[in-house]
């Protein structure tokens, strides 16, 4: 159970997963590839399927990547979000080509007759809209207005289109505000939470490189959630998407909300370490990343605090000299050799999740 109070939203569904208070939050990421690129698309998205991915954003920058749309959602197993700028006949595309969900920023659309032509035929076909508003684009009048792209510009372009959407008799819409740097951020969803019944997708915008990038979105996105706002969360990053599937399920189960996966608890090292920690820690990690069962394993380096840490874990090794010690359960289950204490480790991690090698 949470510790966390979660700000009440409705719930809007993106393909077969529903997103709201009442729901875990689901945990997205974008592809990297050229989505008219099917078997390349197809391919990554079953590589974050693998880590936990939910749903999937993928780039439409054309009409052949919006041709796609429909090819890469007959082979993956998560919804697919088509993203859309400036160009609504790429919208009505990717909605004829079967997306569960588009986002767009109706500022970079145009005239509003554009905008109000993709909420009817969303509304046609019965799939959500991500309303996204970014300091980037804001309407004209609103910088005006403000001068700058402050939290408050942001926050009322967001509930400005929510009642456009509103009244165009459209209530399938979920909104994401980012701004430049995490305070913006953070005050534009609590002031646009205040005053909406909407779904929030949260996250730090070009957040940077695999280091800076998850920092500062653990820290943007970690203020959001702890202040119970946040239904869909994606964690930006300059990396391999993967990354940012794995870095949102850390933020998400260091504040209790969410769990999945193997958690590796390995030592720094000093001095007393006569194995390759980081090197077997990494390796430990990517061999268990199709896991799914919330598993506690721990990589440790020597026998002072090693077989303490490690006895407390599901699985763990502990260096003691030139060979190791495997603990399952907090039982010594044997000594074995470097060479085979990382596939020991993961066989004994696949038995408990029950789980084959590979598997998703
Ligand atoms: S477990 Fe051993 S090697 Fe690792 S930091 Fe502690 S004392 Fe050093």
């Amino acid at each position: 159970m949470s510790w966390i109070k979660r700000r009440e939203t409705k719930t809007v569904w993106v393909g077969k997963v529903p997103i709201g208070s009442s729901h875990p939050i689901a945990v997205q990421s974008m592809t990297s590839t050229f989505t008219e690129d099917v078997p390349t698309t197809v391919a990554q998205i079953k590589e974050l399927e693998k880590v936990g991915c939910e749903i999937v954003r993928v780039a439409v920058p054309s009409i052949d990547a919006a041709r796609a749309l429909r090819k890469i959602k007959e082979k993956v197993n998560i919804p697919l979000i088509a993203d859309i700028h400036f160009d609504y006949k790429l919208a009505l595309l990717s909605i004829e080509e079967g997306a569960d969900c588009i986002r767009i920023n109706p500022g970079n659309i145009g005239e509003l007759w554009k905008v109000k032509e993709i909420v009817n035929l969303a509304g046609q076909k019965g799939i959500s809209i991500r309303i996204g508003v970014n300091s980037g684009s804001l309407p004209k009048e609103l910088l005006k207005k403000y001068g700058y792209p402050v939290p408050k510009a942001l926050a009322e372009a967001a509930l400005n289109y929510m009642k456009l959407f509103e009244d165009w008799g459209f209530t399938n819409m979920k909104f994401s505000l980012k701004g430049s740097d995490v305070k913006t951020t953070v005050i534009a969803n609590e002031l646009f939470a205040e005053s909406s019944p909407y779904p929030l997708h949260i996250g730090i915008t070009e957040a940077g490189t695999l280091l800076s990038g998850a920092v500062k979105s653990a820290v943007g996105i970690g203020i959001l959630l702890y202040k119970g706002i946040g239904d869909t969360l994606r964690v930006s990053l300059t990396a391999n998407p993967k990354e940012e599937v794995k870095v949102a399920y850390k933020i998400l189960k260091a504040l209790n909300l969410r769990e999945r996966g193997v958690e590796v608890i390995s030592c720094p090292t000093c001095g007393r370490c006569l194995v390759n920690v980081e090197e077997l820690a990494k390796e430990v990690e990517e061999r268990l990343e199709h896991i799914k069962k919330p598993l506690k394993v721990a990589v440790m380096g020597c026998a002072v605090n090693g077989p303490g840490e490690a006895k407390f874990a599901d699985v763990g090794i502990a260096g003691a000299g030139g060979y190791f010690i495997l603990f399952v359960k907090g039982k010594v289950i044997g000594k074995l050799s470097q060479e085979e204490a990382l596939d020991r480790l993961v066989e004994e991690v696949e038995k408990l999740a029950g789980e084959e090698v590979g598997g998703v």
